[in-house]
């Protein structure tokens, strides 16, 4: 339905209030009722709060209302004969040109939610209500009368963004991730482009709770966050999946070498130290790559995919990545078959330690035991800690797993078949170390067995922890109770070996790898010797692991290694088979 308006209802209506009204003759009484209503309608449209326009046929502003000009930041001047659509955000066009058509085309209004530009290039909110008028000429004339809704449109910004972001770090979360995920491997279809998902994981953040509390950690994860992102590209989108869990969307990838470029970023980015507050740390991540690899893959299944790289990246050491690879998949349900089971391992007694002797290589006698964890597991058998040690650090087992350790260590060697009561060591992670109860049981588990504390060594591998005060006391707590400590995997962790010195450590064992490489390999050589000379600049004893071959044990002996443990003299075993008969 149209409404007739008269020509004074259109651009020339003036704000005339105070001029004097004309001597009323009888017959003008009418006219001049009309002449003042219309006076009246003017200075309404002027006057209003709201802001109002009036458009012509092809979109083309008549006449804005002062509330209009505000709305808009601009002047009666500039908005005259200036496009609406010009006016409007380009996102809205197309609906704000739509919703004009139709009330051209018969529609008697329309409400549209749309974003007006402002000369700055902001944008502003407004609901319009348009309705179609007919002037005295018979063209039409659009009414919009606007609401400003920013503050509504705000509101909903902001909850639809916490309800799709991670209050922590302030970046998308799980939903929004898969979401995202979701809609790249749409794209990808088309675009025949690759996509692939990093699936990080923050290392050791659970040390750096227990240690510096949950203010740092925040802290930490927020400066990871932002660390992540500023070695992403264009495309790429970083979210938290949770706890210690990031994962990057990478979008438009030609080719492999792209994502292998961006992890390596994302490593470095991440690798540098990071000062909090008092605290020096020294974050690294673990990544799992994978890649959508058919059309019919969800989101969820990819990111399931560099889950189980991500676990294998891992399980091949900290700080580390790795691409997702079939035989990944399984292994991540065995996982989580054996997650289920770890507890009832505790419980019915199917864990074990078998002990593997550490020899002087000058006569090959034996010198002690070092305790290493199997788990005979009713259906799968005898289990090395390569299978399952991942289960179980990190979840609530870890403490009553090494509190058994602990104990069951202790009590055997106290009661060796032979009754030579030899020296253990045992392995700690480092996590374990950090505990303010762990003197207590080893004082506890020393007491219970009669185990005299110089017969344990505690294995722990390079770790940061290492070097801060609290790693340092921790350790000399222990030292102080008369227990060795042992510097485990020696060489894989950091380089700085100055640290070494100022620990109050009594070992060090030369990881595997320098050993398996020798003798042939010359800077495994070199690197067993500096080790060696380092050990005994300080006064420590070294113990090399992993020796199979003569070669080895000649190479190692040239370099002047006293002790080393291996299968060349013998394999972890249960203590029954020390037994002398
Ligand atoms: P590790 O402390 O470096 O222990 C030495 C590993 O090398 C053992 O593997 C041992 O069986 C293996 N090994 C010994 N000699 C040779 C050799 O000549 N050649 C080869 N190829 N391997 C040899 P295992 O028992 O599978 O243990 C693996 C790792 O699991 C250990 O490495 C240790 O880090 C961890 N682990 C074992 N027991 C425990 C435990 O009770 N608690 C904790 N937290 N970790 C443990
Ligand atoms: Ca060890
Ligand atoms: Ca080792």
């Amino acid at each position: 339905m149209t409404r007739k308006v008269t020509d004074t209802d259109l651009p020339r209506v003036q704000l005339d209030l105070d001029a004097p009204a004309p001597a009323p003759a009888p017959d003008d009484e009418l006219r001049s009722r009309l002449a003042s209503a219309e006076r009246l309608a003017a200075a309404l449209f002027e006057g209003s709060l709201l802001p109002i326009v009036l458009l012509d046929e092809s979109l083309r502003v008549l006449r804005a209302n002062a509330a209009y000009c505000a709305f808009l930041g601009r002047s009666g001047d500039e908005l005259a004969g200036a496009d609406l659509l010009d006016l409007t955000h380009p996102a809205d066009v197309a609906k704000s040109s739509r919703a004009m058509q139709q009330m051209l085309a018969g529609a008697a209004s329309a409400v549209v939610e749309k974003r007006y530009l402002r000369p700055d290039g902001s944008a502003v909110w407004g609901r319009v209500r348009g309705s179609i008028m007919e002037g005295d000429d018979g063209r039409k004339v659009l009414l919009g009368v606007v609401e400003d809704i920013g503050e509504t449109k705000q509101h909903e910004a902001r909850l639809r963004f916490d309800v799709l972001h991670d209050p922590l770090t302030r970046l998308p979360n799980r939903t929004l991730v898969l979401d995202r995920l979701d809609q790249a491997l749409h794209d990808a279809m088309e675009s025949r482009q690759l996509v692939a998902v990093l699936h990080c994981d923050l290392d050791r953040l659970r040390v750096v709770n227990e240690v510096h509390g949950h203010a740092v950690g925040d802290e930490y994860l927020r400066a990871v966050a932002r660390r992540i992102e500023s070695a992403l590209r264009d495309h790429d989108m970083v979210g938290r999946l949770g706890g210690d869990e990031f994962a990057v969307v990478a979008e438009r990838v030609s080719t492999p070498t792209e994502v292998l470029g961006l992890t390596g970023r994302i490593l470095d980015a991440v690798r540098q130290p990071l000062r909090i507050g008092s605290a020096t740390l020294a974050p690294s991540l673990s990544i799992g790559i994978a890649y959508c690899q058919r059309a019919s893959q969800t989101a969820e299944q990819v990111l399931a995919d560099a889950d189980a790289a991500l676990n294998a990246a891992k399980r091949s050491g900290r700080g580390s990545w790795r691409l997702f690879e079939d035989g990944q998949r399984t292994w991540t349900s065995e996982h989580l078959a054996l997650r289920t089971r770890v507890g009832a391992a505790l419980t019915h007694g199917e864990l074990e330690l078998h002990y593997q002797p550490i020899v002087r290589l000058s006569d090959r006698a034996t010198v002690g035991y070092e305790a290493l964890l199997r788990w005979r597991h009713p259906e799968r058998g005898l289990l090395t800690p390569e299978s399952f040690l991942d289960v179980i650090v990190d979840s609530e087992y870890e403490t009553p797993v090494t509190d058994w350790v602990i104990n069951q260590a202790t009590a055997d060697a106290a009661h060796w078949p032979d009754g030579s009561a030899p020296t253990i060591s045992i392995n700690l992670t480092v996590f374990q170390l950090a505990r303010t109860d762990l003197p207590r049981v080893v004082t506890a588990a020393l007491a219970r067995s009669g185990l005299p504390a110089t017969s344990l060594i505690v294995e722990v591998t390079e770790d940061r922890f290492l070097e801060r005060a609290e790693g340092v006391s921790q350790l000399s707590r222990l030292r102080a109770l008369g227990v060795r400590i042992a510097i485990d995997d020696f060489g894989t962790g950091f380089a700085g070996l100055g640290y070494v010195q100022r620990l109050p450590i009594d070992t060090i064992k030369i990881d595997r790898s320098f050993v398996s490489l020798l003798p042939s390999h010359a800077t495994s050589g070199h690197i067993v010797r500096a080790i060696f000379d380092l050990a005994t600049a300080c006064n420590l004893r070294v113990v090399a692991e992993g020796v199979e071959t003569d070669e080895q044990l000649t190479a190692l002996t040239g370099h002047g290694v006293g002790l080393a443990q291996g299968h060349l003299f013998g394999r972890a075993a249960p203590i029954g088979s020390y037994a002398t008969d």
